[in-house]
């Protein structure tokens, strides 16, 4: 049972898993369960270096992943961090990141609207844009066959498909 009512462990894991590879979603687990955690708690959970756990937290932390409250150790003096999970910032993280892809996506749709394609038709030649086909006297820059014009109407489908869900998903 998650913690943070929004945000599941599964997406949260995903994002660990992006930024910290294994390690990374060991160390997410780790502060799952406890809620609040110091990285020698962490490095002795999950027996991971504890230069590792330091690291990989500070990048959860530079991608708003967790966060962490500072106090003095009344016995030695030092300054001890407790890492916690932030659910408003995993949230923003998510947002932050369909809204790189939606940007992605409308580039990608305005790119097939602007451009007449071409292609020989073969699996391994590509597909190359009305301009570049021209230089070649519509004949494939790969294989020498001639150019044949592609509907792309398919892939336009698509991606407006895509690109409405994302929008759907961030109106939310
Ligand atoms: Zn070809």
């Amino acid at each position: 049972m998650s913690l943070y009512s929004n945000v599941s462990d599964e997406t949260v894991d995903q994002i660990a898993l992006i930024l910290g590879g294994e390690e990374g979603v060991m160390i997410i687990d780790a502060i799952r369960s406890v809620n609040e955690i110091t990285v020698e708690e962490i490095a002795e959970q999950t027996e991971i270096q504890i230069n590792e756990v330091r690291k990989i937290l500070y990048r959860f932390y530079n991608h708003s992943l967790v966060t962490s409250r500072r106090f003095r150790d009344k016995d030695t003096g030092w300054f001890i961090f407790q890492w916690r999970l932030q659910q408003e910032l995993i949230e923003a993280f998510i947002t932050g990141m369909k809204g790189k892809i939606l940007r992605k996506l409308k580039t990608r749709l305005r790119h097939e609207l602007d451009h007449e394609f071409y292609r020989c038709g073969s699996g391994e030649c590509p597909r190359i844009t009305f301009e570049e086909a021209m230089d070649m006297v519509f004949n494939c820059p790969v294989c020498g066959e001639p150019l044949k014009p592609v509907d792309n109407e398919v892939y336009i489908d698509f991606l407006e498909g895509k690109i409405e869900e994302i929008e759907g998903e961030l109106e939310a």
